[in-house]
């Protein structure tokens, strides 16, 4: 069975949390796409050769879950051409068989357009900051401008701008707790599998 569930949204909204509960619950492979990114970014040299030889074990680099390996990732990923070549991958893994669960920023709009489930999951810069801060320690105000500063970056870049997808279902997670946010997100992939199933 190929199916794909797309998980978009800003820094620190739960995306990754949603997703790896999403895989579990069905089975699915997951793909935490902004690691690409981190890691073009982490290798230094040329981002667009970066993109190129960029391999699975490249993602599990020391140090890409850093303040720092965001932002160096948010400049890298305005590239199109960086952007670009790791079309291919992400998509190759979007659409094998099994099921995959994909996460990042441009998925619902240009990876994988046709995916059978696309989920916008966000919370306010407020929100999303404090949970950085709590996760990574450092000064809560510096942490929000940084949080901010990435939204622009992400949402105002020409190629690939994060927004969400029109057919997709905003998960909203400022005032939801965690079980309560995946419960939402497994209840709507459970209807969509379903439909597919039948058809
Ligand atoms: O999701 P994460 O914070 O790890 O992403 C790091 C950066 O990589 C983002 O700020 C964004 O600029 C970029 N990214 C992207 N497209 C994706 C995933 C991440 O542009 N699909």
């Amino acid at each position: 069975m190929i199916f794909t569930v797309a998980i978009d949204g800003p820094a620190a909204a739960g995306k990754g949390t949603l997703s790896r509960a999403v895989a579990a619950h069905f089975g699915f492979a997951h793909l935490d796409t902004g690691l690409l990114y981190r890691a073009v970014a982490a290798m230094g040299g040329d981002p667009v050769a970066a993109a190129h030889a960029v391999s699975p074990e490249d993602l599990a680099r020391p140090g890409l879950r850093s303040l720092e390996a965001g932002q160096a990732a948010s400049r890298v990923a305005a590239d199109p051409a960086v952007r670009a070549a790791l079309i291919r991958f992400q998509r190759r893994f979007a659409r094998a068989e099994g099921g995959a669960v994909l996460d990042g920023r441009d998925i619902g709009t240009v990876v994988c357009p046709e995916a059978e489930v696309k989920l916008y999951v966000t919370a306010t810069p407020q929100v999303r900051a404090r949970r950085r801060w709590l996760e990574l320690g450092g000064d809560e105000a510096q942490v929000l401008a940084e949080v901010m500063e990435r939204d622009a970056r992400d949402m105002g870049r020409a190629t690939s701008p994060l927004r969400r997808a029109t057919d997709a279902e905003v998960i909203d997670t400022s005032d939801l707790s965690i079980d309560a946010a995946v419960a939402r997100a497994i209840n709507l992939v459970a209807d969509r599998l379903a439909t597919a199933r039948s058809a």
